[in-house]
């Protein structure tokens, strides 16, 4: 009889083994254990909104099931979709030329478009800058192609914004690819549109893939926030990766997708078509309804940022009875990045308020250094408003203790 070998016998292949595990899963996991054993925890680590999905996508997906949407699809999505996709980047691009189907690849989720892109575009002996602090797995999928991540960690006082002088300043010959997000995990900064268009203007002087992170657009405070769309000057080393999981609350559907130069949608598409295949053949159709239905979309994003926004508005209020308390206002997304305690004193600062904050005062958040930035944490305000309020108050009241 052969038995099955122990676990400990598992030795990860040089593929997966620099991969770190997702700090923003982690809190959510340790947090989840906590209320299991009887705590009252309140999670404002995980990066995903509240809501229910509006109920006329709820309604599409339940038709697309009796019609019988259950079958593979195309690779790269449903043609309806792809043309709704391109059809809604179209209204920002001014280019003279089209964006067309043939450049729109759906995927299972943003994130899956984004690692599709930095594999196809990146390998060894490429660095790709990272505007920093970034989304963690930016950092993972950049490894995951072999090339070298280059953070590029800004000014604090400045949003953490990359400017073209700091991205200069770290470029090498061997500098290929760049990362953008706007609004932008984990600070909720913003790039106007003009900060974005030199950005742009700077990676097509010097040949740079820009990969932008658009997941996040629809959520903004104020003006509305620019896409790499409005403002560049050519698409030829652009990829716009968007989806529907955040803006209409469909994080579970699994639906995001790439816009991109036709040959790398196709090296995109055969790379997905040997790994996934198809998104979810439901989801597409649950997604299409949220692009196709533009007036009923419109009003349940504006009803959702609405409720966003007096969270975050209540939440600077809370924070700001504590002068010594520095966080980046955000006009975006649904994050608040708050300078821990101690930072510049005490190592890893952001990691010991995290940890005080869940020990202490039962409430989850992310150590700053998931985004290698270990002087900060990162709470995410899409939870109910009480909570955010209750949550605000012990993050006042554990910085006094710890200050
Ligand atoms: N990009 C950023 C900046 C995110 O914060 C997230 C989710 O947290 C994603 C992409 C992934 O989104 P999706 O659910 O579409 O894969």
């Amino acid at each position: 009889m052969t038995t099955a070998p122990a676990p400990e016998q598992f030795v990860p292949s040089g593929n997966v083994a620099p991969l770190k595990e997702s700090a923003t899963i982690a809190v959510s996991q340790k947090a989840r254990a906590l209320r299991a054993a009887g705590r009252t925890i309140i999670d404002l680590g995980a990066g995903e909104p509240d809501f229910d999905t509006p109920e006329f996508i709820r309604s599409a997906a339940k038709r697309a099931i009796d019609e019988g949407a259950t079958r593979y699809t195309a690779v790269e999505g449903i043609a309806p979709l792809r043309e709704a996709i391109a059809r809604r980047a179209n209204e920002r691009w001014k280019g003279s030329d089209r964006i067309m189907p043939a450049e729109v690849v759906v995927s299972g989720g943003s994130k899956q478009s984004l690692f599709n892109a930095c594999f196809s575009l990146f390998g060894a002996g490429d660095e790709v800058l990272i505007p920093t602090p970034s989304w963690t797995s930016y950092y993972e999928m950049v490894t995951l192609a072999r090339a070298d991540v280059v953070p590029v960690v800004a000014d604090a006082a400045g949003g953490f914004k990359a400017t073209v002088r700091e991205l200069e300043r770290h470029a090498t010959p061997r500098t290929r690819g760049l990362m953008l997000n706007s609004p932008s995990n984990p600070t909720g900064s913003v790039y106007s549109p003009d900060e974005l268009r030199d950005i742009l203007a700077l990676a097509t002087d010097r040949g740079w893939w820009t990969i932008s992170d658009e997941i996040y657009l629809r959520i903004a405070y104020g003006a509305p926030a620019a896409s790499s769309l409005d403002v560049a000057g050519t698409r030829e080393r652009l990829v716009v990766v968007s989806g529907v999981a955040k803006a209409f609350a469909m994080t579970g559907w699994r639906i995001g997708w790439s816009i991109s130069p036709a040959p790398l949608a196709r090296a995109m598409t055969a790379l997905q078509s040997h790994t996934t295949s198809n998104a979810a053949s439901v989801s597409q159709f649950a997604a299409l309804a949220a692009l196709a239905s533009p007036v009923d979309a419109d009003a349940a994003v504006t009803r959702m940022v609405q409720q966003f926004g007096r969270r975050r508005d209540a939440a600077l209020a809370i924070l700001g009875t504590e002068p010594r308390i520095q966080v980046i206002p955000p006009d975006g997304a649904f994050y608040l990045f708050i300078r821990a305690p101690g930072a510049g004193r005490v190592p890893e600062a952001g990691s010991v308020f995290a940890a005080h904050l869940l020990d202490h005062a039962d409430l989850a958040v992310v150590p700053g250094a998931a985004f290698l930035t270990p002087d900060w944490v990162r709470v995410s305000y899409a939870a109910e408003q009480s909570q955010v309020e209750e949550a605000m108050r012990r993050v006042v009241a554990a910085y006094r203790l710890l200050a």
